[in-house]
């Protein structure tokens, strides 16, 4: 499904179901309106229950203000007219109230956005806008004072946040990229760790690798083999989606197919809604003119070609287990042994090794150590199949989220002995 295509209406409905089921928004809290090219802004309906909103429940307000369709609309719709008033470059906005944000607003804190590769250049300029009453127009004004100043995404004190975009998908990728950040900063708080953030140096390699330039692969028929392993991704991914492992914009997943070559998720596109058709299906180094892989095409390359055993591979950047990525944070599986035992040491590699060095990666990874830790940047998990590296995936965020909780506990977390590790070693053929 592309969101981008469907009307006013349809996609407003959408993307409040979205944010509701992600428990991003409330029953009834948040609100969305989209500016369309005849000048009518559509808008989410005040005191209707955002779960079950349907297309006959968004509100228009036409340019002569005439207000078409059956309730009131949002109650903070001043603020969303203020906006499109102070920047005709905005057709979308997107207000909510998630939890992770509202902490950092009620602290008066903005999300550190350049913790993640591509989340500041995604998320855009950050601001903050003072208190006044939720829904006046005092603070309409301070909100359009902030996005006329270039702002993209403005917090609001005690309140939430507000993003503005060319269009309401954009908002919401913007919006959830910046919870995320939120979530992870959180997150990172809890365990004390240091944090190692990006330099312009990591930047400008981001920006370089995003699109790897690829030889052009003549026509290809997909085989029967080709065609599920195609379907099973993209009920996986729709998974680690829901599940919190993956986001709209970020996370890749990897198949290998029995004629040699393998499936890739394509940069830039939601994650949720992937279609069969929209993988990449990459073979000597090679894939279909026009398409783009996700950056870590070479490494899934030297990985099935290293190791055989492997036919599957998930690049993450889950919100507790990043809390490790992006610090100095020591992620020690033997905490749990049932861990330990699927994921091993979880070596940590500098920025860039996954796609400076897909050499160096892909024989650091192994049957034996099957998932690694890349700082400032993601998790790589290799399994035998489809469901095995989401199985290492998942389990290595849990872990992670079970080790965050426990340093908010008023105990110390206690680690089992050496000897206790190697009784697991023998035990399990490590
Ligand atoms: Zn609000």
């Amino acid at each position: 499904m592309d969101i981008t295509k469907l009307h006013p209406a349809d996609a407003i409905v959408e993307i409040m179901n979205r944010l509701y089921r992600n428990a991003m928004t409330t029953t009834s809290g948040g609100n969305l309106s989209i500016m369309d090219e005849d000048g009518s802004l559509w808008i989410s309906p005040s005191g209707v229950d955002k779960c079950n909103l349907t297309r006959a429940d968004i509100m228009q307000v036409k340019p002569d203000g005439t207000i078409i369709g059956p309730h009131k609309p949002s109650s903070e719709y001043p603020f969303h007219l203020a906006i499109y008033r102070s920047r005709p470059d905005i057709r979308a906005v997107l207000h909510a109230h998630p939890p992770a944000l509202v902490a950092f607003s009620v602290v008066r804190r903005m999300p550190d956005t350049t913790l993640i590769p591509g989340a500041a250049e995604l998320c855009g300029k950050l601001a903050m806008a003072k208190y006044a009453v939720p829904g006046s127009e005092t603070l309409g004004a301070y909100i359009a004072e902030e996005f006329a100043a270039g702002a993209s995404s403005v917090m609001l004190e005690n309140h939430g946040v507000v993003v503005g975009a060319a269009n309401l998908f954009r908002a919401f990728m913007m919006f959830e990229t910046l919870d995320y950040c939120a979530r992870i900063e959180i997150n990172i708080d809890a365990l004390g760790t240091r944090r190692l953030p990006l330099n312009e140096k990591h930047r400008t390699l981001y920006a370089l690798e995003a699109a790897p330039m690829m030889a052009e692969l003549e026509a290809h028929t997909p085989a029967a083999d080709e065609q599920a392993k195609r379907e099973e991704i993209c009920r996986m991914l729709a998974r680690a989606y829901r599940n919190q492992l993956v986001t709209s914009a970020y996370g890749t997943y990897a198949a290998r197919v029995d004629d040699g070559g393998f499936l890739i998720t394509p940069n830039d596109r939601d994650r949720l809604y992937l279609e069969p058709d929209d993988l990449i299906y990459v073979k000597d180094g090679a894939c279909a003119p026009g398409t783009v892989p996700s950056h870590a095409v070479r490494l899934v390359e030297k990985l099935f070609a290293a190791h055989p055993e492997f036919n599957a591979v998930m690049i993450a950047h889950a919100p507790y287990i990043s809390a490790f990525a992006l610090t100095d944070g020591d992620f020690d599986a033997r905490l749990i042994p049932e861990s330990y035992i699927m994921l091993k040491h979880a070596p940590r590699f500098p920025y860039g090794a996954n796609f400076l060095q897909p050499d160096l990666l892909a024989q650091a990874i192994t049957p034996k150590e099957p998932v690694c830790i890349v700082e400032n940047d993601c998790v790589i998990t290799a399994g035998t199949s489809i469901l095995n590296a989401f199985d290492r995936l998942e389990v290595m965020e849990y872990s992670a989220r079970a080790i965050v909780f426990s340093t908010m506990m008023k105990e110390k977390l206690v680690k089992i002995g050496d000897e206790d590790v190697r009784d697991i070693e023998v035990a399990f053929h490590l």
